[in-house]
């Protein structure tokens, strides 16, 4: 009976050191971090030990209060939210001057935007650059991974004062290192052709909490600044996730055509089937294109009818 009772004993202060020092972890959430789960298949458990380790410490990372973690070797965060309930409001503010601002990570083109495409989802923006171009950190940050990665190539992710993370895909050569602090403007790569790409371009995402937002909520893209002061997230801002199962080829997304890839003319032509509430111009944007670019291609005008179902070529 005096064993079983020490052993209590034992056991009690055990588990009150163990509540101790994984305190901090519950303190700086708002989150439950037992539960979240995996959406992505490159990632794995993280290590309790290391996990306990770094919140310790999280104090000194940016967007502390955001993130149970800073994990520098798995892509993608994964935060459980449950967006698509999602009542409540989170204001980003995206030009602290308290953190230098903004600064464009490549004045190129957007060659490809954010979406699904073919039913397959396409999360950030294509800007066509040229290998060896310097490519810029958006924001004040810390880099969480720069590393090489099957399908981004060699990637930099940096996490943001403002709980946004940024990532650079497909980049010829990594000149920052995880851990590493950046101002807006850092060159933190030179653009490459790296992992699952095809031709010279960067691919930026913009992210919460391990969740795509368009870049084009954030970014004015011609003009290569800002589009507002603030980022407002709602539950709309993920609404493409949760209706994804509705843009798959056959349906109401986009899908690509093959044409018989005559001398000059591209292999595929992608297209897109007008919905109700559709315009150009919301069109334009979802492709990345402009509104003259698909009366080009479609040989209409800016104050063409757009009737529902009708095939549009987006690109
Ligand atoms: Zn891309």
């Amino acid at each position: 009976m005096k064993k079983a009772s020490l052993l209590f004993f034992l056991c009690c202060i055990l588990l009150g050191l163990n509540a101790f020092a994984g305190n901090p972890v519950f303190l700086k959430t708002n989150n439950d971090p037992t539960n979240n789960t995996t959406n992505h298949k490159d990632t794995v458990k993280a290590d309790l030990s290391k996990a306990i380790a770094v919140n310790d410490s999280l104090l000194k990372y940016p967007a502390y209060d955001v993130y149970t973690d800073f994990d520098t070797s798995v892509i993608h965060v994964v935060e459980k939210m449950d967006w698509a309930n999602f009542k409540d409001s989170i204001h980003i503010l995206l030009n602290d001057p308290e953190y230098c601002g903004y600064v464009h990570p490549f004045k190129g083109n957007v060659t490809s935007g954010f979406g699904f495409r073919h039913g397959q989802p396409h999360l950030g923006m294509d800007v066509k650059l040229e290998i060896g171009d310097s490519v810029h950190a958006a924001f004040e940050g810390k880099v969480r991974i720069a590393k090489k990665n099957k399908s981004y190539g060699n990637v930099v992710i940096i996490r943001h004062a403002n709980g946004l993370e940024t990532y650079y895909a497909h980049l010829s050569k990594l000149l920052v290192e995880a851990g590493q602090d950046v101002d807006a403007g850092t060159i933190i790569g030179l653009g490459g052709n790296t992992g699952h790409s095809f031709g010279s371009h960067l691919h930026f995402e913009v992210r919460y909490k391990g969740m795509p937002i368009d870049p084009n909520d954030v970014v004015n893209f011609a003009e290569f600044k800002l589009k507002e002061d603030t980022l407002v997230i709602t539950k709309k801002t993920f609404e493409y996730w949760t209706k994804r199962s509705t843009y798959g080829s056959g349906n109401n997304g986009s899908y690509l055509v093959k044409t018989n890839g005559a001398k000059g003319k591209p292999a595929y032509v992608r297209y897109y089937n007008i919905r109700k509430g559709d315009t150009l111009g919301s069109i334009a944007k979802r492709y990345g294109t402009t509104v003259t670019m698909l009366c080009r291609m479609n040989g209409i005008k800016t104050t063409s009818n757009l009737p529902v179902g009708k095939k549009l070529k987006v690109g």
